[in-house]
């Protein structure tokens, strides 16, 4: 993408060369933004000035982002941060991207926190807590939703955790982030326990297309599904009765996930599905018993 002697390059020119080089017309687009030092939502900027003339330095720190992005790097990390709820994040290789994917379990642990009624004030509310939080997406979501919550999350990961702690300041929201693996050392009485555990299978061909982001936080043994049979094993102890348990899993887990759920004891045993309509999410409620047979 180098220009030509003496010759600068348009706005245009640039962006149609990144594509000729293979990127995607969005990413090329918010990276080229990004290089100008102007904001995702400035995309109409680019068209109101295609004909605009780039110094070098821009188009160099473009065609480096280009180039960055060539070999795989998640667009969030060359930009700094990513969407998810409504929040601006940030994110880095220490942690996963969040994916959309990830709203459904938001939407079905608000669902679940609103049904066991929530008071007007903070900090009385339902106590929840986020197992793997990685950037703090899901229990910022929560946080940022419903005040009222009581919000802590975990993650085995001192790095995860920096930019955990750092959204969370920078967001301004209230959640109780601390260093474990799972639910080792969590309290009791839980009402709710939402995790996206990494759930790939450690042979899966598709990891090596997410190579940028931690394996810690993708792989879980060969069939994907250690870190949520452990997590499943261990979340009775921590729940109260009436407490869910909801889970993000791959897109071909739920017949899995959905039994080690009944075989553990919960009831009211179900999954959601995501937006391309993989069942993405499994939950169900502690114990199987109803609150009245538990007296
Ligand atoms: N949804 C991610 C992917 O398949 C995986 C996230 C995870 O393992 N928790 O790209």
């Amino acid at each position: 993408m180098s220009t030509a002697p003496g010759g600068l390059l348009t706005v245009t020119q640039a962006l149609t060369r990144a594509q000729a080089l293979g990127l995607d017309r969005l990413d090329a687009q918010l990276l080229l933004l990004h290089a100008l030092g102007r904001g995702e939502s400035e995309r109409a900027w680019l068209l109101a000035h295609d004909t605009d003339l780039l110094p070098d330095e821009q188009v160099n720190a473009f065609e480096a982002l280009c180039q960055r992005r060539l070999a795989g790097e998640p667009v969030a990390y060359l930009l700094g941060h990513k969407e998810f709820w409504g929040l601006a994040l940030a994110v880095d290789a220490r942690v996963l991207v969040p994916r959309p994917d990830t709203e459904t379990l938001v939407e079905w642990a608000l669902e679940v926190v609103d049904a066991m009624g929530l008071p007007a004030a903070a900090p009385t509310g339902p106590r929840v807590l986020d197992l793997g939080t990685g950037s703090g997406a899901i229990a910022l979501a929560l946080a940022h939703a419903r005040p009222a919550l009581r919000v802590a999350a975990v993650d085995r990961s001192a790095d995860a955790l920096a930019v955990a702690t750092g959204n969370a300041l920078r967001l301004g929201l209230a959640v109780d982030f601390r260093q474990a693996s799972w639910l080792d050392g969590a309290p009791t009485g839980l009402d709710l326990i939402v995790s996206n555990p990494p759930y790939i299978a450690d042979g899966d061909p598709h990891l090596a297309g997410l190579g940028h982001e931690p394996r810690a936080a993708l792989a879980s043994g060969p069939d994907g599904l250690a870190d949520l049979r452990s997590i499943i094993a261990a979340a009775p102890a921590h729940l109260t009765p009436g407490g869910w348990l909801l889970l993000e899993h791959g897109w071909d887990q739920a017949e899995a996930v959905c039994a080690l759920l009944v075989r553990a004891g919960f009831g009211l045993v179900r999954s959601r599905a995501d937006l391309a309509g993989h069942l993405r999410c499994s939950g169900g409620r502690w114990p199987s018993k109803s609150l009245a047979e538990l007296g």
